[in-house]
């Protein structure tokens, strides 16, 4: 079985350049997430995929048919966008039935399709009510079941959580994850720069730069082995901390000396040529730790604590220009601003990246 593959996919309007030439390849039922900040192309893609925008080069191929030319309505494909877009004289019933009535379906698959649908999101009983009669979030379920109900093969969403409060941004996250559950032959390809919706939702997010592919891959191993520096600041919040350093020895581990001062052996394995040159070293907020004897990475005056609870975060500045170094220890944690403190961290959870930005040994 085939599902949706992009070869070289380019887009312009007029001269400006947008997508530089994206490949993808998406299996039928997978949940494929685009991440990337804002501008980046996240939703030309999607929208290209919808055939709501022109390929400009490239080939799309659905269920491996050619669909560049392909409108929208015959792609089998159905769009949730942001905005949820429901019309306000019309019951949730009406509004989930639309577009089967437009599309000539007998009265009885309609009732069928509408009440599946509203019973797998939990809408049956909102079903005779007006839009204006709905919290934000049921909205945006009556938006999604009304998709649904056209029975489509790929599900395309467009940040369609970010018009909602915390608390229903959750319960609709969840029901969206419970949906897919139930949808396994359906394709899903899910927009938003939330990284705990891509982290939760996604067999394999794709992060995007200015146009670009940076990374594809299941959550999981782009956190623990991002391909460059973009993925590695990007996934994991706080984002990653970034020491410039160079590289003193190379081979099967790797010594480099951090700014600072302090020398530091990496099990990463670099090669000859790298020796002298500058790279960067990364070690994640959590995967720092007080250090209890001379075995530590840097050692910082806090300048900031942030305690949250279930925990705290300590802000060490001036030892790289412009950013502070920040450790996330669990739970409350007693220190105070000015309290001079050393850090360190397992020597697996170490990361390093070469001058053009590219990871060493780990992907
Ligand atoms: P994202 O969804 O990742 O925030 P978009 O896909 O909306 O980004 O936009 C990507 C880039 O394409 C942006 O720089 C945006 O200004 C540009 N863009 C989007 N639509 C148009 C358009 N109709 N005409 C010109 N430029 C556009
Ligand atoms: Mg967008």
């Amino acid at each position: 079985m085939t599902g949706l593959v992009l070869k070289d996919i380019r887009k312009s309007y007029g001269s400006v350049n947008v997508l530089h030439g994206i490949d993808l390849d998406i299996k039928q039922g997978e949940f494929i997430v685009f991440v990337g900040p804002s501008g980046c192309g996240k939703s030309t893609l999607l929208r290209m995929i919808a055939g709501l925008e022109s390929i400009t080069g490239g080939d799309m191929m659905i269920d491996g048919r050619l669909v560049n030319e392909v409108p929208p309505s015959r792609r089998g494909i159905a769009m949730v966008f942001q905005s949820y877009a429901l019309y306000p004289h019309m019951t949730v019933y009406d509004n989930m039935a639309f577009g089967m009535r437009i599309a000539g379906e007998k009265k009885e698959e309609i009732e069928r399709r509408v009440r599946a649908a509203a019973a797998s999101l939990q809408l049956t009983q909102y079903l005779e009510r007006l839009p204006k009669a709905l919290s934000g979030g049921q909205r945006q379920r009556v938006a999604i079941g009304r998709a649904i109900c056209r029975n489509p093969k790929v599900f395309l969403f467009d940040e369609p959580l970010s018009n909602l409060d915390a608390a229903l941004r959750v319960a609709t996250r969840i029901e969206i994850a419970r949906l897919n559950d139930s949808m396994p032959d359906t394709t899903m390809i899910y927009v938003t720069h939330d990284q705990v919706e891509a982290m939760t939702l996604a067999d394999r997010i794709v992060v995007l730069s200015a146009g670009r592919v940076e990374q594809v891959g299941a959550p999981l191993d782009l956190y623990e082995r991002p391909a460059n520096l973009f993925v590695a600041k990007f996934i994991g919040s706080p984002a990653m901390n970034i020491i410039p350093c160079i590289v003193d020895e190379t081979g099967q581990t790797t010594a480099v000396t951090l700014a600072g001062g302090k020398t530091v052996t990496l099990d990463i394995p670099t090669d000859a040529s790298q020796k002298g040159k500058t790279a960067s070293f990364g070690v994640r907020p959590e995967d720092l730790r007080i250090a209890t004897g001379d075995d530590y990475l840097f050692e910082g005056e806090i300048s900031i604590v942030e305690a949250l609870g279930e925990v705290t975060l300590l802000y060490i500045e001036g030892l790289v220009d412009g950013e502070p170094i920040i450790v996330k220890v669990p739970g409350i944690f007693d220190v105070k601003r000015g309290q001079k403190m050393r850090f360190a961290a397992d020597r697996q959870k170490l990361h390093l990246f070469g001058d053009d930005g590219r990871t060493y040994g780990k992907s």
